[in-house]
């Protein structure tokens, strides 16, 4: 059984929704706080001093989040591993006994908690952005609602639904990347916990095989090829992280006593994933390489005749709805909650669109914000 990155994208995806519903409450609850009183002549003085309730809302939501979040991350990441430690125990096609025996414990429980130290940790940036993103929004859409002009309540509401829907179109940052990119905290912390469950199901599976002694692995040939990946596909690698580069080496049969096999290795695992495979969102996979016995995987195109770029138009589809789901969250009225509605409705036409002609899997969970309301 082969191991991809991808092997952990729903262990993420079920993390990603719990940062979901946490900044969904946020952002409600900042609609609401904004909304109320918004006729009174003396609304900005009142917000201003809400802050520091507001503040101390903020901090409750975010502890509990950090709670969930860890012990979720935790599990995804231990779940992974596992995946990857299976796949690798069927790779080795092991006679029954010496199978069941293999699977009673983990080549390296030491990894695991590695693995979900290093991913919790990852996050804590998160929470610290939360506590100053979700006040600093605050202040600053009462600070634009109320400054310079004296605005009717109309235009005040209008004003105060202008600056939440840019609000809701960004999403509460989470992280900041070096490049001075900022991320949604949802978007942030499942892409995170998506490259930790990816790094660990890979892990598992080569801690198994290297326990057994099997040092080859070879590279699948994925329908929807990244083209980072392309090199590499079929290609057989070496566990062994000081290998020379490519080299064409005679290897006893795995099943024919006495027999050899010339094998040509391309490199190490380490290598190649260094210079590009397995990175964020890759479709590929390796699995166990027994010389003579493991047939190369063939190029099989899409069913769908769906490409890479479609896949990606797919997630610019789901960010598009869940920008849009946001703005539903922090509607101030029912038009604009209406407006935002349809907004979905249309973006979530065009995925059903696309999926259905190009053979390609909805992913409705993509689509989702969990409203506290
Ligand atoms: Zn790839």
């Amino acid at each position: 059984m082969p191991v991809s990155p991808a092997d952990g994208e729903d262990l993420a995806r079920e993390v990603g929704r719990i940062y979901q519903d946490a900044e969904a409450g946020l952002l409600e609850r900042l609609a609401r706080l904004l909304a109320e009183g918004i006729g009174l002549p003396n609304w900005a003085e009142r917000k201003l001093r809400a802050l520091g309730d507001l503040r101390a809302a903020v901090a409750q939501t975010t502890e509990a989040l950090r709670r969930d979040a860890d012990g979720a991350i935790r599990a995804a990441i231990g779940e992974a591993y596992r995946r990857g430690d299976r796949a690798a125990v069927a790779d080795l096609m092991l006679p029954e006994g010496q199978r069941a025996a293999a699977l009673r414990d983990l080549p390296n429980a030491h990894a695991v908690d590695r693995l979900a130290d290093a991913a919790v940790d990852e996050q804590q940036p998160v929470y610290r952005r939360i506590l100053r993103a979700v006040p600093d929004a605050y202040r600053q859409i009462v600070a634009r609602v109320s400054g310079g002009v004296l605005l009717g309540t109309q235009t005040r509401r209008q004003a105060a639904q202008r600056a939440l829907d840019q609000l809701a179109a960004r999403g509460v940052p989470g992280f900041t990347d070096r490049a001075g990119r900022s991320w949604e905290m949802a978007s942030y912390a499942e892409m995170a916990v998506r490259a930790a469950t990816g790094r660990a199901a890979v892990q598992g599976h080569t801690d198994r095989l290297r326990a057994m002694g099997q040092r080859l692995v070879i590279v699948s040939d994925a329908p929807l090829e990244c083209p980072l990946c392309r090199p590499w596909e079929g290609k057989v690698l070496t566990l062994d992280e000081h290998h020379p580069g490519p080299q064409t080496l005679t290897l006893p049969h795995a099943t024919r006593d006495g027999e050899t096999v010339t094998v040509h290795v391309a490199g190490s695992l380490a290598a190649a994933r260094a210079a590009g495979l397995f990175h964020p969102n890759c479709r590929h996979s390796v699995s166990a390489f027994l010389p003579g016995a493991t047939t190369r995987p063939q190029s099989l195109p899409h069913p769908g005749g769906a490409t890479y770029e479609d896949t990606q138009q797919q997630r610019y589809y789901e960010r598009q709805i869940r920008a849009w789901k946001r703005r539903q969250a922090t509607a101030m009225d029912d038009d604009a909650r209406r407006a935002a509605g349809a907004r979905v409705r249309a973006y979530q036409a065009r995925v059903r669109e696309l999926t259905r002609d190009k053979g390609l899997r909805r992913k409705p969970q993509r689509e989702q914000i969990h409203s506290a309301r």
